[in-house]
């Protein structure tokens, strides 16, 4: 198994980590419903993308109803 020959300071180790932070996204409003979606994405409230349905939305099931 590979070990470190040297220890990492905390200004290496905290240098290396300035580029670790994650951006925020970037939401753009579904042109059909109106909710925040992410770009190139399909529309996950109304299954919309580029202004036709391409994911047909069906009733919410209740799982709570015993089928057995
Ligand atoms: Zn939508």
């Amino acid at each position: 198994m590979a070990v470190p020959q040297n220890r990492v300071t905390r200004s290496k180790r905290n240098m290396r980590r300035a580029h670790d932070a994650l951006s925020a996204a970037n939401p753009n409003e579904c042109p059909s419903c109106g909710e925040l979606k992410r770009p190139h994405h399909v529309c996950p409230s109304c299954g919309h993308y580029a202004d036709r349905e391409v994911v047909a939305q069906t009733a919410e099931i209740d799982l709570d109803d015993d089928a057995a």
